[in-house]
Order: C-alpha cells, then structure tokens, then sequence
C-alpha cells in the first residue's frame, strides 16, 4: 500500500517532513493531515492562518477551517471564528462528537471553549501593523494585495485512507461574517476513499462557483490521473469565469487518489505545494499554470 501528501504553499513544508514520517510510520491520513495544518495555525510568520492571520475589515481575526474522512465522508467545519489558534480541532471535534458539520461564529467559539481551548488573541504585531496600512491605502483609494493563501493538504495513508485538511483566515479586507471556501465542503476540500482527495487555495469567491475540490475528485473518478485532473478542474472553471467576466481571480489546488498519485495545478503562475511519497523527498516544487 502507498502514502503520500500534498500540501499548499511552502509555508506547509515544514510540518509535512514530519507528517511525512507520520504516515511512513502508519499514523492516519487525517491525524497527519491536521499535525500539518495546526502547525501552520501555530506559526506567526505565516500571515493567512491562524495566530497572525490576516484580520478583516473590522480589525478582528476570523478563520475558517475544515476537516473531512474519506472513509465515511464525515466532515467538521468552523467559519467565523475568532480568537482560538487551533480552528481545525474545532472542525474534527465537530465531525466527531456533535451531530452537525459546519458551526460559525459564537457558536464554533462557544464549542472551543468548551473543548478547553485557550482564548487567543490572533492579532500580532506585524498584522496589526499590516491591517493599518492596508486600511490607510484604502483610505486612500490605492489598490491593495488581495492577502490570501490558505493551508490544504490532501492525504494517503499506507491502510489505504484519504483525508483532506484546510485553515485559512480568509482574504484581506473581508468584510466581517465573510466566509470563503475552505469550510465548504465540495469547494475548498473533499475526500472520498472511493476516489482521492482534493484542497483549493486562491479567492474562495471563483473557487465556489464551480466546487472545485469535488469536481477535480469527480475527475478522478471518472478515470483521470490526479495531475490531469487538477489540470481539468482548474482550467474548466478558469474558462467558465472568463467566458462571462472580464478577469478571473487567483485559483489553485491539490490533490492524490487511492493509489498515491499526486497531482498539483493554478491558473497563475505563483502556486508552489510541498509533496511527499515513498521514495520522494517532502520538497516544494511549483505547480503547473493552467487557463
Ligand atoms: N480560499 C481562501 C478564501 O477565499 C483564501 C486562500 O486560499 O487564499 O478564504
């Protein structure tokens, strides 16, 4: 039986050599795909999850994150929710001991809470000082970076179960409640032990439209590779977009299949991923551009 892991972004890397170790030694699928999202969570130099995350409009940090089983399909999201560093253990605690998929806002700070999550204040220097700036560029009319990378990490265990992860704190400048596609299932993540399983990074507001990560596991199933795959979802969505707007805004994803395939694409040329299966070094490496 293979393993293997795809992760968003190099920021990922890090924790994925060690989840990397974790599947070789047989830890879970979902187990090593939240140690490398909560580590990222953890990080304060990683601006666009958990503890020094981009804070929206208002000031405040709100993260969304999600889990889901390919084995069963369970799933456990939180949008909204502010102040806990560890927004993916909320989500697993929602699959696991309550009967609902997604909580937002009060109500995900509320079961945090009641799990003994430390209330954090997500703020820390640098994005105060950034959210300052980019309020006063606004102020000023001046364009400012869109601020988003999110950490997805999509996973196979040597038992032959898939898992896919996502944290993210969401755009910069969102408008407070705003909620992107990381917590929704079939958009920002999905797995299937049927199939494989798929993450997204870029604006959650393109990448909604067309529910990427399920249409790229739906690729796979319909026989496609993962590469291909994550090549067909991107491009498909990318042309639907631009056949009726003018622009289209930043997409990517990342995904493997039942028997430890890997497959990685954007419709923009900066998406890099970290990966690693038998015989490959966790290593960052860009994915291909499709449009
Ligand atoms: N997809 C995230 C969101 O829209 C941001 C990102 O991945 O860059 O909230």
């Amino acid at each position: 039986m293979a393993w293997c892991m795809v992760a968003t972004w190099p920021f990922s890397l890090a924790g994925l050599e060690q989840a990397a170790r974790q599947l070789q030694a047989g830890s879970s699928a979902l187990e090593a795909a939240i140690a490398v999202a909560r580590r990222v969570e953890r990080d304060p130099e990683v601006d666009s999850v958990g503890l020094g995350g981009i804070p929206n409009l208002d000031g405040i940090v709100e993260l969304d994150a999600a889990v889901m089983d390919g084995r069963d399909l369970s799933i456990g999201a939180v949008a909204a929710l502010q102040n806990c560093i560890s927004p993916v253990l909320v989500a697993d605690r929602i699959r696991t001991s309550t009967a609902h998929q997604l909580l937002v806002g009060s109500g995900a700070e509320k079961l945090a809470a009641a799990m003994g999550l430390e209330r954090t204040c997500l703020l820390t220097d640098k994005s105060l000082k950034t959210w300052q700036e980019q309020k006063a560029a606004l102020a000023a009319r001046q364009s400012i970076p869109v601020g988003h990378d999110t950490v997805g990490i999509a996973a196979l265990d040597l038992n032959g179960d898939l898992a896919a992860v996502t944290s993210t704190s969401g755009i910069a400048m969102k408008l407070a409640g705003r909620v992107g596609d990381s917590p929704l299932a079939g958009s920002g993540f999905y797995a299937d032990n049927d199939v494989g399983a798929a993450a997204a990074t870029g604006l959650g507001e393109e990448i909604m439209k067309g529910c990427l990560c399920y249409e790229a596991v739906a690729l796979m199933r319909s026989g496609l590779e993962p590469q291909t795959a994550a090549e067909q979802a991107i491009r498909q969505l990318h042309r639907r977009l631009a056949r009726t707007r003018g622009s289209v805004g930043e997409m990517a994803l990342v995904c493997v299949d039942r028997q430890g395939r890997i497959g990685a694409a954007a419709n923009h040329a900066s998406f890099q991923y970290a990966a690693a299966a038998p015989g490959q070094d966790p290593a960052v490496r860009p994915a291909p551009q499709v449009s």
